[in-house]
């Protein structure tokens, strides 16, 4: 029996019966449970005496652990014990356990002879004799790598899942503010529509009411005009001195009166985007020659000074004459307005690519630099409020760019405080015909 150390087969026998035929038989028995401990090859099973020395060693153990019988009965289960566990003192914890209890029974790693670890089910028992001595132990042990193994593929299989779940719960929760912040955005921009078309239907009324306004007051305004026209004349009998003059600051007053109207009437047609275009080719030295004779009389009156540059007849532009006319009237008359006497009105013009440019620039009181943008804005005036030394309405300019715009241009600005400001209007430019044209 090249399994069992010789004082284990001692031993074995000692518990066997007292006749001779019961002798043999138990022996017998002893026998056949030794060989069917032996060729077990699913455990590992092994004896070992109190000073834990290695006793026998079966067909499992030798299986398991990749030591044969013979390096292992008579040597230390130490090689069994992996490392950590050496230092930690396991071994001698079992078995006193197994003393003290009768039994240990725990998992743990174990040592093969190349090395490598098995997880294993451990069970030691105490074995003892008839008077209670101490005769070793018995070691059973189940090589549990494999379930182990299967174990840990279902607790990662069961963590995919729980991932897989996690993600699709947190996409589905994502979908669901997605969707939210959707129907929010719909339902803000059904209510912007809404104001949109709230605040067109408030801006058509109020054209509509500056455009009545203006009718029904321009009708007694010509009547004060030509009345007092009737008087100036003369034919409703002579005038005095003095008559003369109020019915010249009546027919002033008129007058001015009658450009705030117009400004209004224009306003309200271009707001209510009832203003027609007759887009042209337009020679913008053409436009300044006649405004500019136009304005005369206020320029002189102003003692102002007015010159051109570079407004040969090669800039034109694409544009409606009678608006771009209609604009350079505005500018010229508020650099009179805001040009002190003594000072000078430039104009220049300049074609480049596709746009045609002309520019007034006035040496007067300038625009601050926190207005300019302001003085676009329809009744806007600078300086209103306070002491206001010229008349106006304010629309002038804000006119005057929603028409540059509307003839896909605009009109901007520049100015230095007390230096001068200049206006630019910008226009496409009509290109002069190519030469395939003329064929
Ligand atoms: P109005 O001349 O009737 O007041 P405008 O719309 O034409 O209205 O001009 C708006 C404001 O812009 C004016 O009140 C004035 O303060 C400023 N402004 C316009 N042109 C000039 C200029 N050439 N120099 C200085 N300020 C100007």
């Amino acid at each position: 029996m090249g399994r069992v150390s010789k004082k284990t087969a001692r031993n074995s026998g000692r518990h066997t019966g007292k006749t001779g035929t019961r002798h043999s038989d138990g022996r017998r028995a002893v026998e056949l449970l030794c060989m069917l401990v032996e060729h077990i090859t699913d455990l590992a099973i092994y004896a070992v005496d109190p000073r834990a020395t290695i006793l026998s060693w079966n067909a499992g153990a030798e299986h398991a652990t990749g030591f044969s019988a013979d390096e292992m009965i008579g040597g230390s289960i130490e090689r069994l014990y992996t490392p950590q566990d050496l230092a930690s003192n396991a071994p001698a914890r079992e078995f006193e356990q197994a003393m003290s209890a009768g039994r240990f029974e725990g998992d743990g790693w174990r040592m093969r002879k190349d090395h490598s670890h098995f997880w294993a089910r451990i069970v030691v028992t105490a074995l003892r004799n008839s008077k209670d001595v101490l005769e070793g132990f018995g070691i059973v042990v189940q090589d549990l790598t494999a379930q182990r193994e299967v174990e840990r593929q279902q607790y990662e299989h069961a963590l995919q899942l729980a991932a897989r779940d996690a993600a699709r719960l947190e996409a589905e929760e994502r979908a669901r503010e997605l969707a939210d912040l959707v129907h929010q955005i719909s339902a803000q921009a059904t209510e912007l529509e809404r104001r949109r078309l709230e605040a067109d239907s408030a801006s058509r009324a109020k054209a509509d009411f500056l455009a009545t306004m203006s009718h029904e007051l321009l009708t007694p305004l010509n009547a004060i005009g030509g009345y007092a026209s009737l008087l100036v004349m003369g034919l409703r009998g002579p005038l005095t001195a003095e008559q003369r003059a109020d019915v010249d600051r009546i027919r002033a007053s008129q007058l001015q009166l009658l450009g705030m109207i117009n400004d209004l009437l224009n306003f309200s047609r271009i707001e209510s985007g009832h203003l027609a275009f007759t887009v042209d080719d337009v020679v913008l030295s053409e436009v300044v020659r006649e405004v500019a004779e136009t304005m005369a009389p206020q320029v002189s009156a102003h003692r102002l000074i007015e010159e051109r540059i570079g407004c040969s007849d090669t800039v034109v532009a694409r544009a409606d004459r009678e608006k771009v006319e209609q604009i350079l009237v505005n500018l010229m008359s508020n650099a009179v307005k805001y040009t002190a006497p003594g000072g000078r009105l430039t104009w220049s013009c300049a074609a480049t690519g596709n746009r045609a440019r002309l520019t007034l620039r006035d040496t007067g009181q300038g625009i601050p630099p926190d207005r300019l943008a302001d003085i676009f804005e329809p009744f806007v005036q600078v300086g209103r409020g306070f002491a206001r030394p010229v008349e106006g309405a304010g629309l002038g300019l804000a006119i005057s760019r929603d028409l540059a715009r509307a003839m896909g241009g605009d009109l901007t600005v520049e100015s230095t405080p007390n230096a001068g400001s200049a206006f630019t209007l910008d226009l496409p430019r009509a290109l002069p015909p190519s030469p395939r044209d003329s064929l």
